[in-house]
């Protein structure tokens, strides 16, 4: 996955969606998305909408990680 670097070495004033890149407003509900392993690059911060689908994929990778060791 690639992701623009540039992108987060300015003053950024606050968290960036990482699914659609725009900014999370104070106030919109946020989604903190944790993921395992070498899918980590997708942790963040997302708007509640846009990170369902993130979450679930992070829930279900989480624990084939877990139950993998
Ligand atoms: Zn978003």
């Amino acid at each position: 996955m690639y992701l623009n670097e540039g992108f987060f070495g300015g003053g950024s004033e606050g968290p960036v969606c990482k699914a659609c890149k725009l900014p999370i407003l104070k106030g919109q509900p946020v989604t903190r998305v944790a993921f395992d392993g070498n899918a980590h690059d997708m942790s963040g911060d997302y708007h509640k909408a846009c990170g369902k689908p993130f979450a679930s994929m992070a829930n279900a990778l989480n624990m084939m990680s877990r139950f993998g060791r």
